[in-house]
């Protein structure tokens, strides 16, 4: 008996304890039967936290800590790290787990809120955690109730509120909330107006090229097949790449609208294929080049509070050369 901690003073528990709701980012196996739990709060944005004893078979709580899983938490202020004493489903998001492609679209998110979010209560306010959150739950919602996922074929239209036009909006919406908002109304070198043509996008400079500062490093790399540009992409996730015109429309259609104005808009696979493509180029650059650091947010922020501009003309880095 004498290894076991004796129940604390009921008193002293309380004021150890508080309440939290919260999205299962991921999990790692923690000493013989825990579990370390990444979660995305409401009320405290990024914060980890210990599961005891959930790898035991007959754990009441393992099955409400599963990744994307939203939940309610009754916590206990550790030595080091939060203890998770209680946890109850808001939301398992089932649909998200009965087809790979949901699935993975699901794990795709919220990788994605994990790698541009720090555990550092000082980065964000209140209330950008509490948008982020609100995101991030709305996506997990709007991936559930989507239509089928597109077929392969390309002729198929993808449709409204989509799988992939929840991902899209999303990952648009993300980025204006950290801080990487794209330009995509002028050029991010010469500030021309971008005309209704084929631009070209630079995932260094944050946003749209004009054809006469995108073409010189694009034309080595142009692609010969529209349908190529994605896969066959040989050059760095730095180097401007084209987008079509219909491509920008939708960007900036995802940037200006609400969800429910968004998902009126009909995307087709090879479309989508386009803008996948585009965004990945854009956000593995922003996360390689570790713009994603804290000290490096925290410029942008500031940058950003001392801007007047709600266009986001202003936002774009500084050119590099
Ligand atoms: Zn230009």
């Amino acid at each position: 008996m004498s290894d076991i901690n004796p129940p604390a003073p009921q008193s002293t528990r309380r004021q150890r304890l508080f309440r939290l709701e919260a999205v299962v980012l991921r999990h790692t196996d923690w000493g013989e039967a825990d579990r370390l739990i990444w979660l995305f709060t409401r009320e405290m944005g990024k914060l980890r936290a210990v599961a005891k004893g959930v790898r035991k078979p007959r754990s009441r709580k393992a099955g409400h800590l599963e990744p994307f899983t939203r939940v309610n938490l009754l916590l206990a202020r550790g030595r080091d790290l939060p203890l998770i004493t209680q946890a109850d489903t808001v939301d398992a998001y089932l649909p998200l787990r009965d087809s790979l492609l949901r699935t993975t679209y699901a794990s795709y998110i919220v990788e994605l809120l994990d790698r541009f979010t720090f555990e550092e209560a000082s980065l964000t306010s209140a209330k950008e955690n509490r948008a982020l959150y609100r995101l991030l739950t709305d996506t997990l919602e709007r991936l559930s109730q989507a239509e089928n996922p597109a077929s392969s074929s390309p002729a198929q239209t993808v449709g409204r509120g989509s799988p992939e036009l929840a991902v899209r909006y999303y990952e648009m919406r993300l980025l204006d909330f950290v801080g990487f908002r794209p330009q995509l109304f002028t050029c991010t070198v010469c500030g021309a107006e971008i005309l209704p043509q084929d631009q070209y996008f630079s995932p260094r400079q944050g946003g749209v090229l004009c054809p006469t500062c995108g073409s010189p490093s694009a034309a080595l790399n142009r692609p010969a097949d529209h349908d190529d540009l994605v896969e066959s992409e040989p050059h760095p996730a730095s180097a401007a790449r084209p987008i079509s015109m219909k491509a920008l429309k939708y960007l900036r259609h995802f940037q200006r609208s609400s969800y429910a104005e968004a998902a009126r808009a009909v995307l087709t696979p090879i479309l989508n294929r386009e803008l996948e493509g585009i965004m990945q180029g854009y956000i593995t650059y922003v996360l390689e080049r570790g713009l994603n650091t804290p000290s490096f947010i925290r410029r942008v922020r500031q940058n950003l509070r001392d801007t007047p501009s709600e266009t986001g003309d202003a936002q774009e880095p500084p050119p590099e050369s």
